[in-house]
């Protein structure tokens, strides 16, 4: 082989890698966000907080942080409405090229549960769920408690798409409510989550 020739077959296969890490990078371009419960559903839920504002109010940052990614992003749900869980899968399906993130906080009995974890169900969505999650640490320096396997509604349901359930804290923690009641605690939730979904746009 001279090596005119393999020069030229150097740059094809470079052409061919580039061509190929592009079109996965368009790998999905729609990121379908449900902020858990609403209206008469408060999800977790001590005293006046309900966990079904804080997950409201972390979906609409996220939104507003992957809209400046260029994302084109759907909500379940922008206000404190009720959605049933076969409507919020159904829109987890309803797109091609997309990801579904279902933004929760968490209750434990007690209320020494602590820090955040992240869920899937099938397989597709583990690499999402392991982003998000080291996003999310690292950003709020919560407790790791890890991706998780799990049969949740909303991600056993959509199937079309890598879907994943974030679990963004304790509301039956003191410590950890005391926090999420702060913006500035909403905010790194929800740029941990932005982050990871863009981070991993990144490594398709
Ligand atoms: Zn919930």
């Amino acid at each position: 082989m001279n090596v005119t020739s393999l020069r030229s077959q150097v740059l094809w296969l470079a052409i061919f890698a580039s061509l190929c890490l592009g079109s996965m990078a368009q790998a999905f371009d729609t990121v379908i966000l449900d902020a858990g419960h609403g209206d008469h559903d408060r999800g977790a839920s001590i005293g006046y907080v309900y966990e079904k504002h804080l997950a409201l109010d972390t979906a609409r940052r996220v939104e507003q942080l992957l809209k400046k990614e260029g994302l084109k992003v759907i909500m379940t749900r922008g206000r404190d409405v009720f959605i049933p869980l076969q409507d919020r899968s159904a829109a987890g399906n309803r797109y091609g090229n997309a990801i579904f993130v279902s933004v929760h906080y968490n209750y434990s009995r007690g209320g020494s549960g602590s820090g955040v974890e992240t869920f899937y169900h099938f397989t597709k969505g583990y690499t999402l769920a392991a982003y998000i999650q080291a996003y999310l640490v690292q950003r709020t320096k919560m407790t790791n408690r890890g991706v998780k396997n799990a049969s949740f509604h909303v991600i056993r349901k959509t199937e079309r798409n890598p879907a994943v359930l974030v679990e963004c804290g304790f509301v039956s923690n003191p410590t950890e409510r005391a926090r999420m009641l702060t913006g500035e605690f909403r905010a790194r939730i929800a740029e941990g989550i932005a982050q990871g979904i863009v981070a991993y746009k990144r490594a398709k």
